[in-house]
């Protein structure tokens, strides 16, 4: 079918490529690019010989716009595959206009300065991307991605309109560290010490870090705290779903979790304004990612499963009616089949099939889309038959 440029090769990307691999018959050839190409170069050794898609390999920094045009005129790709972090949205969005190749991401921009993320600055392509007739797609990760995929599902096929959503993340893995972030841990650490917020009633509400706590017993996993956070796909969902008057997101948190990161915060190691040390600028967040254990290498350690979905609330031909859509996924299984934890597992391989169906055309309109603005049909057949099945209940436990 096609060439896919995938730009990263930490645990996200990885998982991605493995699966691009299996499914070789979409993804003939793809190239993985990133700063450091020796990643890039032991993971396609790691695959050549167990697949019949053609590895390529390069050095890219995704900051710099002209090395990325170099790199998509050389290659050709049908798309990029953005798996780097938020910062390089912008740049690879403007090397994608550049030579009008579709662009896939699973993390909204975010500048490296201000901890705030949002899709203005994303959207604001829209009308570049339509000009050119290519096809941006946002957020094709668990979630946002296939959190999105889920309510647009739900609506579809379930609700004639929709009210309530609850976004409940769960993770109920163990790495045996008192402390470690399951993806990149200065995006992780940022998205949990902002404040939280959620959506009601056509405005946002904002919380105090982790102010609001509910417990939850999840399937798989049993009873955990979580926690209400600002999660970039409310501010899609609340555009999307017409109707809706109130999105909240939960995300689970051991208690070492929360007094390690308390700790930290409270000695200034989460912090992300510049500080000189022995005369060189260093940015605390960075040091303390440097001295984290890499994401990556949770894989064989982690036990346990993750438990994501959605508790929607509304109506269908008149009266009231709960719903909830979620994917158990279990971090040793995901170890044996990608050498992952199930973190990245969930994130990578609804990056792979967003890739899949932008490269095939089912998914393609030329402009800027969040996920649940395309027919969520064919995204949750593909999670079925690429490692995350999804189960529903129409009878769930609401969160207060
Ligand atoms: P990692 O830190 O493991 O990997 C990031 C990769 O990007 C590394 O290979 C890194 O290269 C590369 N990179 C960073 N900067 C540049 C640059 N300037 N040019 C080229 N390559 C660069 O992160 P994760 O895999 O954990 O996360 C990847 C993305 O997935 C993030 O944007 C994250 O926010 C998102 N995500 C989304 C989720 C969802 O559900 N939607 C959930 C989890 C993550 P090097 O090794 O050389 O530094």
């Amino acid at each position: 079918m096609g060439k896919a440029l995938i730009i990263g090769c930490g645990g996200v990307a990885s998982v991605a490529i493995h699966k691009c691999c299996q499914n070789s018959e979409v993804f003939e050839e793809i190239c993985i690019a990133s700063r450091t190409k020796s990643k890039c170069d032991a993971l396609k050794e790691k695959l050549e010989g167990t697949t019949k898609t053609k590895i390529h390999t390069a050095k890219v920094d995704a900051d710099k716009v002209d090395e990325l045009i170099a790199l998509i005129n050389e290659f050709k790709p049908d798309v990029v595959l953005n798996l780097a972090l938020p910062y390089q949205d912008l740049t690879i969005m403007d090397a994608c206009l550049a030579t009008k190749t579709h662009y896939v991401d699973t993390a909204n921009y975010e500048p490296e300065d201000t901890a705030k993320f949002e899709y203005k600055w994303q959207w604001a392509y829209r009308d570049r991307f339509k000009e050119a007739g290519i096809t941006a797609l946002l957020g094709s990760g668990f979630d946002p991605g296939v959190t999105s995929v889920f309510s647009a599902y739900a609506l579809k096929h379930e609700f004639d309109e929709i009210n309530y959503i609850d976004i409940l993340d769960c993770n109920g893995g163990d790495h045996g560290y008192p402390f470690a972030t399951n993806f990149n841990p200065e995006i992780n650490i940022r998205e949990v010490s902002a404040n939280g917020s959620y959506w009601e009633d056509g405005h946002w509400v904002e919380t105090k870090p982790m102010e609001i706590k509910r417990e939850y017993d999840f399937e798989g996993v049993g009873k955990k705290d979580m926690y209400l956070l600002h999660h970039e796909e409310i501010e899609s969902l609340a555009l999307n779903i017409p109707g809706i008057k109130r999105i909240r997101f939960f995300m689970t948190f051991g208690q070492s979790y929360l007094t390690h990161l308390k700790c930290l915060e409270n000695v200034g190691m989460t912090s992300i304004e510049p500080i000189m040390y022995e005369g060189k600028e260093i940015i605390p967040l960075q040091f303390l990612k440097a001295v984290l254990p890499d994401p990556a290498s949770l894989g064989p350690r982690t036990v346990g499963k993750t438990n994501i979905g959605c508790i929607f609330q509304g109506k269908k031909d008149g009266k009231d009616k709960t719903y909830y859509l979620y994917n158990i996924c279990d971090h040793q299984e995901c170890y044996k089949e990608v050498g992952s934890q199930a973190v990245s597992y969930t994130t990578g391989v609804p990056a792979m099939i967003g890739a899949m169906l932008v490269m095939n055309g089912t998914w393609q309109k030329p402009g800027v889309y969040n996920m649940e603005e395309f027919d969520p049909d064919p995204f949750m057949d593909a999670l079925n038959k690429w490692g995350l099945p999804w189960k529903e209940s129409h009878n769930p436990v609401l969160v207060d």
